[in-house]
């Protein structure tokens, strides 16, 4: 049991958010402020918004809001970086300023805020990371809701068993933000990493809302992205699988080849086999590349990790 009222700090990304995040930043400084009432966190909590790059006026209404109310705080990107960086951001920034937990929350308000006196309860017993987790995927399109099922699915039998149905809604302590520190890779996947770091965690159910306005800012290829990196970045099982298979089709194509040789010799009777050819090249030709692939997925992610470009550039920030 933690016995004092910790500061919060709401880490809320947005990219292009004009139409919402005036309202969004009303709502949570109305949680705060109850919150505050009801003595269970400090009055010294506050908002933090990462402005990933946005090109509408979301930073001039940020801005606008500190001016009055110093404890809506925030950083504006020089450019999009996407939402992991952006979410990154806003907990190195929010642990450089001074906080006990930090609550990730969308900008849209898609996830219930209320819930997150149910984190501060969780994070009041102990727990260290509070995961939100969606009662039902009812507001995604079909496409999303079942791309999102199999990545879930995928990633369990990979070994990375993050929690299903659990976007970045979350509350991290101070420690989980001080280990994240250590963790010096560019391309940090932090649903796996909060998973996989092992400290105390706790889980809260909440409803999913329709988007308070404007549109998803994620299109399909982000989301795959978003997957193929949460995937090369927790787990090389997929490598393994491919070395697997490798030996499997070695030892089957000897033995068709054994089979081949003895027909010819013995029974002179080899059949002329076009067809089989041609569907045999197609394939192993397709296995190849597929897995080529697969390894090249995972080279792209040294790459990318190699060059050590940093995470994202700040071009403003308002403490
Ligand atoms: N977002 C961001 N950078 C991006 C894309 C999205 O910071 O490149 C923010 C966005 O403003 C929102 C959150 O990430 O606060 C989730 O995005 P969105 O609601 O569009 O995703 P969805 O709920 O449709 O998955
Ligand atoms: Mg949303």
């Amino acid at each position: 049991m933690r016995k004092f009222n910790p500061i919060l700090a709401v880490v809320i990304p947005c990219y292009n958010e004009e139409l919402c995040i005036g309202s969004t930043i009303n709502r949570l400084l109305e949680v705060l402020q109850v919150l505050i009432q009801k003595n269970k966190i400090s009055d010294k909590s506050y908002l933090y918004i990462v402005d990933d790059g946005s090109a509408d006026n979301t930073w001039g209404i940020v801005t606008e809001f500190h001016s009055v109310n110093p404890n809506v705080k925030g950083v504006k990107f020089i450019k999009n970086f996407g939402n992991q960086k952006a979410l990154i951001a806003g907990y190195e920034g929010v642990r450089e300023i001074g906080c006990d937990c930090a609550v990730s929350i969308d900008a849209d308000l898609q996830q219930d805020e209320w819930s997150i006196e149910k984190f501060i309860e969780k994070f009041s017993e102990g727990a260290e990371i509070v995961s939100g987790i969606r009662n039902s995927r009812d507001t995604d399109s079909f496409l999303k809701k079942n791309f999102a099922v199999l990545f879930y699915k995928l990633m369990y039998v990979l070994g990375a068993k993050i929690p299903m149905n659990h976007s970045d809604f979350r509350l991290v302590s101070k420690r989980a933000l001080d280990i994240m520190e250590l963790y010096p890779e560019k391309h940090l996947f932090l649903r796996g990493f909060f998973n996989d770091v092992g400290l105390k965690t706790a889980y809260v159910n909440f409803d999913v809302k329709p988007r308070a306005a404007g549109e998803s800012k994620f299109n399909f290829l982000k989301l795959m992205g978003l997957a193929l990196n949460g995937i090369t970045s927790f787990s090389v099982v997929p490598l393994r699988i491919i070395s697997v298979l490798g030996f499997v089709m070695a030892v089957v194509s000897f033995l068709i080849g054994t089979e081949t040789v003895i027909e010819k010799i013995f029974f002179h009777n080899a059949s002329n086999g076009w067809a089989t050819n041609i569907i045999l090249l197609c394939f192993f030709g397709g296995i190849q590349i597929c897995c080529l692939g697969i390894i090249g997925e995972y080279v792209g992610q040294v790459y990318k990790e190699v060059k050590s470009r940093p995470r994202y550039i700040k071009e403003t920030e308002l403490k």
